[in-house]
């Protein structure tokens, strides 16, 4: 979208086709991988499903809401910097209705950060509801929901113990060296794990619930091979959708 003129936005929002935008987070992700990793996620597979079906990608939302203990090692770590969450919401909120206005009725969120979810559904339905075009149609998509766990267990064998765990791991690893090797730190690639998990939340922050190295499990085995077939598979999933909800 940044890289289009007005005219030439006003003309494609005449068209059959959409835009995705990309919602990711800041924050650590082990001593290996980069800060923005959700972020640069969603924004290669938003670009990959561009490419493929002529959608425009918007720029990318890259703070997200606060990372939970379990499912990502916590708010202690440098760098993470992360939104409440009704900052979320209402940034969400504004840039959907924004799109709208401007008559782009079609539109998939792309999430990339597991805590950020129901913010977002919350994000489009307020302004679906404000902006009053009940024409309008977005999708809201977590990539880790768009492949299956058997998928999963395939690629990475008996090591996946389900996505909710996955933060910093094998297949956020995997899926980085497919993107960019040069951004993983190999060197510095060590499974880990929080001393303590429970079914239940315990505020504030404790901190046995948070693995030292900010890696909830194992980085073993991850692969650029590993992350190319995911990252295909993550794509053609999307393209799936959006024909199934759009065409
Ligand atoms: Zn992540
Ligand atoms: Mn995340």
């Amino acid at each position: 979208v940044s890289a289009v003129t007005w005219e030439d936005l006003a003309e494609f929002a005449k068209g059959s086709k959409g835009v995705v935008l990309p919602v990711g987070s800041l924050e650590q992700h082990g001593p290996h991988l980069p800060l923005g990793t959700d972020t640069l996620i969603v924004e290669t597979v938003a670009q990959r499903v561009a490419e493929e079906t002529g959608w425009l990608v918007a720029p990318s939302v890259s703070y997200g809401y606060k990372p939970q203990p379990g499912s990502s090692g916590g708010n202690g770590f440098p760098g993470t910097c992360s939104l409440d969450g009704y900052t979320l919401i209402l940034l969400v909120r504004d840039v959907v209705r924004e799109f709208l206005r401007h008559r782009i009725k079609r539109i998939m969120i792309l999430d990339g950060h597991y805590e950020n979810s129901l913010f977002l559904n919350e994000a489009v339905d307020l302004a679906i509801r404000e902006s009053g075009r009940g024409d309008a149609k977005v999708v809201v998509a977590r990539w880790f929901d768009l492949v299956s766990p058997g998928f999963f267990k395939e690629l990475f064998s008996d090591g996946f113990e389900g996505m909710a765990v996955e933060h910093a791991s094998k297949v956020e690893t995997s899926l980085v060296l497919a993107i960019d090797e040069d951004l993983v730190k190999k060197n510095r690639m060590r499974d880990d794990a929080p001393l303590r998990r429970e079914n239940y939340v315990v505020l504030p922050e404790q901190a046995e619930f948070i693995p030292q190295s900010g890696v909830l499990t194992h980085v073993f085995p991850s692969s650029k091979e590993l992350g190319q077939k995911l990252l295909q598979k993550i794509v053609e999933e999307c393209v799936k959708i959006l024909k199934k909800e759009f065409s």
